[in-house]
């Protein structure tokens, strides 16, 4: 495949130029070896995206960014999940089809992109009609996006935030900064209309930083994206077994943040009020996040557990039968 190869790669901005055929690990830790952690319907996506009998999910394992706050760390950094041939991907990728799912939503591939590709195209000789949606960090190279962007129906993508400081701090590098306007750029820009779907969610403590996104949003890209504002930054240090777990490397983790209570520092009512007012001014459409307090003493419940079957509350999710023959 032109230009998206293992053997050198630099298939993400990370641009580590290893050889993961034989087993050289950039940051995203993975080999060549296509991994998943997860598939099955899921409810919880923004209902373009999960429709009334939820979207496709696949999750990868691996991630070419290391949030310090991220809720699948288990897959992220810790690298849960099982090895599969892109053979198998392709029969998922059907059989989520085939249980009725509104959307293949293909969560975190960025560091898979060619085997992804190779997938897609067999499923789809095989019958595979669903929309795809390519749900990421917004952490891609525009370079890498335009060879797959013919493969994807719909965009979910995170813009978690336009200051360096911020992105440090919670994305684990200020690079993040440098790719992400380029990204969005490029989806607003090109020919495609792929519907767009841009993630925010408020950083706790970082509301300026919001505001800041917010305007940036609205004068930029509010007629062609939809947006999705979240506002319950969910703290994956409580109650998280692996986060303290000695025998897990947690050294990208939230774990390592000097101090944690920044996290306990959850937006206020008024700052609430304040961010639906601007939605208002701005005339931004797309969904936003209702504030229920009730919810946030259910936080943990939140956060996948990639060690069971089923990682999400029963509700909102159907494990595909994994039995790959
Ligand atoms: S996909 Fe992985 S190995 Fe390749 S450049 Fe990104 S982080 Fe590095």
């Amino acid at each position: 495949m032109f230009g998206l190869s293992y053997s050198s790669c630099n298939l993400c901005p990370n641009d580590c130029n290893v050889n993961r055929e034989i087993e050289e690990l950039g940051i995203c830790g993975q080999s060549d070896k296509l991994k998943i952690a997860w598939a099955g319907l899921h409810k919880g996506e923004e209902p373009p995206i999960s429709g009334d009998n939820g979207s496709g999910m696949i999750f990868f394992t691996g991630c070419s960014l290391h949030c310090r706050y991220c809720q699948n760390y288990q897959i992220s950094t810790d690298n849960i999940g099982y090895e599969i041939s892109e053979k198998d991907l392709s029969d998922i990728m059907l059989k989520l089809q085939h249980m009725g799912a509104h959307t293949l939503n293909l969560v975190t591939g960025t560091h898979f992109i060619p085997s992804i590709i190779n997938a897609l195209d067999m499923a789809k000789a095989l019958g595979l009609k669903l929309p795809v949606v390519w749900n990421s960090s917004g952490y891609e190279k525009v370079s890498v996006l335009s060879i797959l962007d013919e493969y994807i129906d719909f965009y979910l993508l995170d813009a978690k935030t336009l200051s360096s400081k911020t992105a440090s701090v919670f994305c684990g590098t200020e690079e993040y900064v440098k790719y992400i306007i380029p990204v969005l750029d490029f989806l607003y820009n090109k020919k495609r209309n792929n519907k767009v779907i841009i993630r925010h969610l408020v950083f706790p403590g970082e509301l300026e930083s919001t505001i800041k996104f917010l305007d940036f949003f609205s004068e930029n890209y509010k007629k062609k994206f939809l947006l999705s504002l979240m506002v319950q930054f969910v703290n994956p240090y409580v109650n998280n077994p692996c986060v303290n777990n000695p025998n897990v490397n947690n050294s990208n983790s939230i774990s390592n943040l000097k101090d944690k209570r920044v996290l306990d520092n959850k937006i206020t009512e008024k700052e609430y009020g304040m961010l639906l007012d601007l939605l208002d001014k701005y005339e931004i459409d797309g969904f936003f996040q209702i504030m229920d307090e009730e919810e946030e003493d259910k936080e943990v419940l939140w956060i996948p557990d990639f060690t069971k079957k089923n990682p999400f509350p029963e509700d909102f999710a159907t494990p595909l039968n994994m039995d790959i023959s």
